[in-house]
């Protein structure tokens, strides 16, 4: 099967590339080295945007600024009610420029539109959660230490935060740690993805407009090892928040650790959904479908793997095969299409070449995507592959493709084992009717989300993030402007203080 991309479509996507700069101090500027880096659609085969790519000199100065915001700056002092404004005013102008931050997205991801403005205005929901957030951050007071003794835990700012990000999800990512960040009355330097950054540059406009200082934030572009890895090291960086994958959450991690920053990294996962005899089958035959290839499984809370109760395969791969054939997989212009472009040529070929692993390991193709072409871009279609041991890697390792692994088991106790057999911990899906299985298996579950006759729904109030190698620390949440401060503890004294000398000795 081709697919016949939209010409239309790939007209108005070609009508580029458009440049990004990077924001540095409150200006849009090209790289001190002057290196370039481009991004060719995933949809659509043609180039789309240009950057200008940064470096080490770059980065230094974007933390200079962010240190300078920071240490002198009006930022971290303002009032908690003006800094909550300046979100307020970024959310609505989000919220203005949606189905333009949405197409960048589209264009240089390769995710459906019909997904991307969903992103769009779930981001800028998060942006007024945060605004809200910045107002309640309070520490605390112990007023019972003793007459004379005063105890006050302030909750002060961390100081400047690197932000680092994945290709995924551009905006909505960002979104889930920076208006955190500023609320808390930190100053950042963000890095996107050298794949997807124009949102983020656009992010970078908006917050100009809504009237944050300059320096407050600062966005850098360029690759991993020529930016990232220097933000990460950087003894003028208090904290970095990374989302990304395992190697380069590792390296974070090392990276950070000479100058002991606070590290926050959100990686990836195997995530499974546990389907009991028991359950609303159809329902969860969807959840199943959407948790698979949304995002065309390029998502870290995928639910790549779907555990079965013994006895259901036959009724759930066919019912599946049925829901799983109306999925329009196609040009992510397209309003119908509910799954867009694979990210590059090359991942397209590592998950085809994970499928073809879990074939000669003995697991059986039940429906493969993998003969889908295109006349521009490159696609794959939705893949099942059913009769999955665990010991196999497609039951482990996380492809981050359009791939569903299909396991099965027996008992509860077995069913927990299969959930937690994987190094990660991101989420996990439980389908049931009965009350006891369900809070039983979702109590048993290592992972930081468990999904309950529902799958991947998020809310700004619920704190996200993984357990074992799926990550350290939460997103989200009321506690997340938190994470981005630090605690002072003033004792303050009344009266005349009993002098050392006067304590009498102790003999033991
Ligand atoms: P990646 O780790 O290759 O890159 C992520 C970011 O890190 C990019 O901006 C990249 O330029 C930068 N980077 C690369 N090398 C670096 C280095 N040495 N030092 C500092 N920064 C560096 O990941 P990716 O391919 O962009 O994204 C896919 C991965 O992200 C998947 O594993 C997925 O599961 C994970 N992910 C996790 C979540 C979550 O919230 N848990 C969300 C989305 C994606």
């Amino acid at each position: 099967m081709t697919l016949a991309i939209n010409p239309a479509a790939l007209a108005e996507a070609a009508a580029g590339p458009t440049r990004y700069r990077m924001l540095i101090d409150g200006a849009f500027v090209d790289g001190a080295e002057g290196r370039e880096g481009s991004r060719v659609s995933p949809g659509h085969g043609v180039e789309v945007s240009r950057y200008a790519f940064g470096t080490r000199v770059d980065v230094d100065r974007a933390v200079a600024a962010a240190r300078r915001a920071f240490d002198t700056g009006p930022w971290p002092r303002l009032k908690a009610a003006e800094r909550s404004a300046v979100l307020l005013r970024a959310a609505d102008i989000i919220d203005r420029r949606r189905e333009e931050i949405a197409r960048l997205d589209v264009i240089e991801s390769g995710k459906p539109i019909s997904q991307a403005l969903g992103e769009i205005a779930g981001a800028a929901d998060i942006w007024r959660y945060a605004a809200a957030l910045c107002r309640t951050l309070h520490g605390e007071s112990y007023a019972n230490l003793g007459d004379d003794m005063l105890g006050v835990v302030l909750r002060e700012p961390i100081g400047v935060v690197a932000l680092i990000t994945p290709w995924n999800f551009p905006f909505l990512i960002i979104a889930q740690k920076l208006p955190f960040a500023l609320a808390a009355g930190c100053t950042a330097v963000v890095k996107p993805s050298e794949m997807t950054s124009a949102s983020t540059v656009v992010l970078g406009e908006i917050l100009m407009e809504a009237g944050l200082p300059n320096g407050a934030v600062n966005i850098l572009l360029g690759t991993g090892p020529d930016v990232g890895a220097h933000m990460t090291a950087h003894p003028g960086v208090d904290m970095v928040s990374f989302t990304g994958s395992t190697r380069v959450g590792q390296a974070t991690m090392q990276a950070a650790a000479p100058t002991l920053k606070k590290v926050a990294i959100e990686l990836g996962g195997k995530n499974a959904q546990v389907v009991f005899r028991d359950a609303d089958l159809e329902a969860a035959v969807d959840a199943a479908v959407f948790g698979a290839f949304f995002n065309a499984g390029e998502c870290c809370n995928a639910g790549s793997r779907v555990i079965l109760q013994e006895g259901l395969e036959a009724e759930f791969l066919a019912a599946f095969e049925v829901r799983a054939r109306n999925v329009v997989v196609g040009d992510p212009l397209d309003p119908r299409t509910k799954v867009g472009a694979i990210i590059t040529p090359d991942h397209l070929r590592q998950i085809h070449a994970a499928v073809a692993s879990a074939e000669a390991a003995g697991a059986r193709l039940f429906a493969d995507g993998r003969g889908i072409g295109a006349s521009a871009g490159q696609y794959m279609g939705p893949t099942v592959i059913a009769g999955v041991k665990p010991e196999m890697p497609v039951a482990r390792d996380e492809i981050f493709g359009p791939v569903l692994s299909v396991l099965s088991f027996r008992t509860a106790e077995e069913a927990a084992q299969l959930l937690n057999g994987t190094d990660y911990g991101l989420s996990a899906g439980v389908w049931s009717r009965d009350i006891d299985t369900c809070m039983n298996l979702a109590r048993a579950a290592r992972t930081g989300t468990v999904w309950v006759n529902t799958f991947m729904d998020g809310y700004p109030e619920l704190p996200f993030g993984g357990a074992k190698q799926s990550g350290l620390g939460r997103e989200l949440g009321k506690a997340a402007v938190e994470d981005y401060t630090e605690t002072k503890t003033i004792q303050f004294h009344a009266g005349p203080r009993t002098g050392w000398w006067a304590t009498p000795a102790t003999v033991d």
